[in-house]
């Protein structure tokens, strides 16, 4: 088969969609758009106006999902982002993946020369303000009646089912995937850290999502008088967990990754006040990586600095997994076509590297192939008003993922 004309987004009608977009409440340079507020309705709403121009049927469904499907003969592409953001936060995280597919399907779509469609989804509450990617985990089969019951605004405390009645969802069905419908799921996104911009990239090739690991440490010692009680006699559990993260950043590096990540969270003491010496101590421990090993590795020298720990402290010390990550690899041939792509649009200047934020194409890819790409973050700054990325990267990345696209569904 004869090689088509590489297909070209127009880059002004992309920056058009997204300057658009960024009006939906609109907070200092970026925007203030959690799920289910008005403005994130009407950014929905905007979506299902543009979706016919690309000779897509929309549907909004019971969860939040806008979905735009193609009545056209041949393959399927599924392709989006989420629409939400985090409060207070930057205006590309996830309208840039939504306005990239937006864009392939209206450049693709009407081309007799290109075989099938690309279909559009934004999916809801990606960013969590209910729950863990409610929208898209919906769309796999996920979700049940249950868990909507039982979510909530974590702001505000409001139940989904209220947010869903009071958005006119309450009584609509929720779509689910059809099985073998599409060739794979293609999300573009910002990459929100610096590995582009430090590199000089145009484009990253995200080759595996990371899975997240979460531990509650909870150390006991003995709550006592903070006056009386001389320092050899103590069994301070606040202080145990004290030394447990500096001993955790001590000796993590010489067992992880090159690219395993670890962060305390929360740390509460018991009871909490300067008078009393903490009895108990609890904290929040979280690790990401690519590879389920690494963290194997790590989890048992947690557990060891745990031990030794507990026995220098004199108090009990004990971890638990509250949360196993499943890391997600993006399809070997999304891989490509990306590259492919990048070398007629963005001189090649594609790196490949695997994806340390959660994203919709990691839940998407435990039903059908699926891959990701990403265009560099001014400063590495997201989940801030102060997020940004040039114009110029804009335009090259919508370039690279409509040409993506089309190689997708041409072979
Ligand atoms: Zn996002």
């Amino acid at each position: 088969m004869a090689d088509h004309h590489p297909s070209k987004a127009d880059g002004a009608r992309v920056l058009a969609d997204l300057n658009a977009l960024r009006a939906f409440g609109a907070y200092k340079t970026g925007v203030h758009r959690p799920t289910f507020s008005e403005p994130h309705l009407r950014s929905l709403e905007w979506l299902m106006r543009k979706l016919p121009e690309a000779g897509l049927v929309a549907e909004i469904d019971g969860i939040g999902n806008v979905l735009g499907s193609s009545a056209k003969a041949g393959p399927k592409l599924l392709a989006g982002s989420h629409l939400e953001s985090q409060n207070f936060a930057g205006w590309l995280d996830g309208p840039l993946g939504v306005a990239y597919a937006l864009e392939a399907a209206r450049v693709i779509n009407p081309d007799p020369g290109i075989p099938g469609a690309v279909e559009v989804a934004a999916w809801c509450d990606e960013e969590g303000h209910f729950g863990h990617f409610l929208g898209s985990r919906s769309y796999v089969g996920d979700v049940t009646e249950r868990d909507i019951d039982s979510a909530r605004d974590r702001t505000d405390n409001r139940m989904m089912r209220a947010a869903l009645q009071a958005a006119g969802l309450a009584d609509r069905r929720r779509v689910t995937a059809e099985r073998g419908r599409h060739v794979g799921y293609l999300e573009a996104h910002i990459e929100q850290g610096r590995t582009l911009e430090g590199s000089r990239r145009a484009i990253g090739v995200v080759t595996s999502i990371v899975g997240i690991w979460q531990y509650q440490i909870t150390a006991t010692g003995e709550q006592n008088h903070a006056g009386t009680t001389r320092m050899k006699d103590r069994k301070d559990a606040g202080l145990a967990l004290a030394r447990l993260c500096v001993a955790i950043d001590d000796r993590f590096p010489a067992r992880s990754g090159p690219r395993t990540v670890w962060t305390t969270g929360r740390i509460s003491l018991d009871p909490g006040a300067p008078s009393i010496i903490p009895g108990r101590a609890e904290m929040l421990f979280q690790i990401r990586d690519d590879n389920p090993e690494v963290v194997e590795r790590l989890e048992a020298l947690l557990r060891e600095i745990a031990a030794e720990i507990a026995a220098a402290s004199r108090c009990e010390v004990e971890v638990k997994r509250i949360r196993t990550g499943r890391p997600a690899k993006m399809d070997d041939r999304f891989q490509r076509a990306i590259e492919d792509a990048a070398s007629i649009f963005a001189e090649g200047k594609s790196v490949s590297m695997p994806s340390g934020a959660g994203h919709d194409a990691q839940v998407l890819a435990t039903i059908m192939p699926a891959g990701m790409l990403f265009v560099p973050s001014i400063g590495g700054i997201s989940h801030h008003w102060d997020e940004n990325t040039d114009d110029a990267d804009i335009v090259r990345g919508a370039e690279v993922f409509v040409e993506a696209c089309r190689r997708l569904l041409a072979n």
